[in-house]
């Protein structure tokens, strides 16, 4: 399918969990256009400056302010001269999520969430890693605006705001070929990240159903995303995305009879020993779906001595 697309997947190891993210680039008659670009570290440089050996880059996309699509935009645009083009609600999520203001807020956030005091201080400083991987930020010239086309190999595609994983994350459609760039909006094996960061819209998980739906609409025959193989039957893997959701705020619901701080939420939907950059996400989607329920009215949230308790009657 990507051969046919005039695309070339660039596989970038990741040092988590997950372990690679897909970047891609593709020919067109001014020069090459890169579709996310990895974190900005030794490994990603040496695998781009191979790529790109005598190669003229006109053009970086962006699909999403998370590090392993963002992180290498900046450094790369400083060595091509490249245009880079992001969408507008991630480039400001991208400016702040890194910097001081956010980082202070983190450890009082964290502590209302009753997340012990050491705990807290590991997720603070692993968000604070990441500065050196994301930076230096690119100088973005284009925003990439719903509905608009932009061309990206031998095809157009249509841009598709699907905001969830984050708040400004767009996807990419063909309608010929009936195949979406999916970033990381659907994923194959994983369902992806839906959290809330502290920052931006209150209610990610919400977005997200919207998200799905409209893309399920389109019944895309080929997906082609960020992390993993790329697959067919769009609406099949939407379907099964969305009953993990469901089934997690059911299950959410029984466990909150007794009341729960997000930790100890986060405790019994995640019961495995995490490490701390797994923490920090799952943390992060407990949120999202203890804040879906109480924005619903289906959950009550109360803070008792500086802690929030989710209760449900
Ligand atoms: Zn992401």
């Amino acid at each position: 399918m990507l051969d046919k697309l005039g695309i070339k997947r660039i596989r970038l190891d990741l040092p988590f969990r997950l372990n690679h993210v897909n970047c891609f680039i593709a020919e067109d008659t001014n020069g090459y256009k890169i579709l996310d670009t990895g974190l900005h570290n030794q490994e990603t440089e040496k695998r781009w400056d191979k790529e790109l050996t005598g190669k003229q880059v006109t053009d970086i996309i962006v699909s999403h302010y998370h590090p392993d699509h963002f992180g290498y935009a900046g450094k790369l645009q400083e060595k091509t001269n490249a245009q880079v083009w992001m969408p507008e609600m991630d480039l400001y999520a991208a400016l702040q999520a890194w910097e001081q203001p956010f980082l202070e807020n983190l450890r009082s956030n964290y502590a209302r969430a009753g997340i012990p005091n050491e705990i807290s201080t590991a997720l603070t400083e692993n968000t604070s890693g990441f500065a050196a991987l994301v930076t230096p930020y690119p100088k973005v010239q284009r925003l990439l605006k719903e509905g608009d086309t932009i061309q990206f190999g031998k095809y157009a595609y249509e841009i598709i705001q699907t905001p969830g994983h984050s708040d400004g994350l767009v996807t990419f459609y063909n309608e010929e070929n009936n195949v979406l760039l999916s970033t990381d909006h659907i994923l194959p094996k994983i369902t992806p990240n839906i959290s809330y960061w502290f920052h931006g819209d209150p209610n990610p998980l919400e977005n997200y159903f919207h998200s799905l739906k409209k893309i399920k609409k389109l019944d895309v025959e080929w997906v082609i995303p960020s992390h993993g193989d790329p697959f067919q039957n769009a609406s099949k893997r939407i379907s099964e995305i969305e009953e993990h959701h469901k089934e997690r705020l059911i299950s959410l619901k029984e466990m909150l009879r007794t009341g729960l701080t997000v930790y100890e939420t986060m405790e019994k939907l995640f019961p495995k020993k995490l490490a701390v950059h797994d923490t920090r996400f799952a943390v992060g989607e407990t949120i999202a779906h203890l804040e879906y329920l109480r924005l619903a009215g289906e959950c009550t949230c109360e803070l008792v001595d500086g802690v929030y308790i989710y209760h449900v009657n």
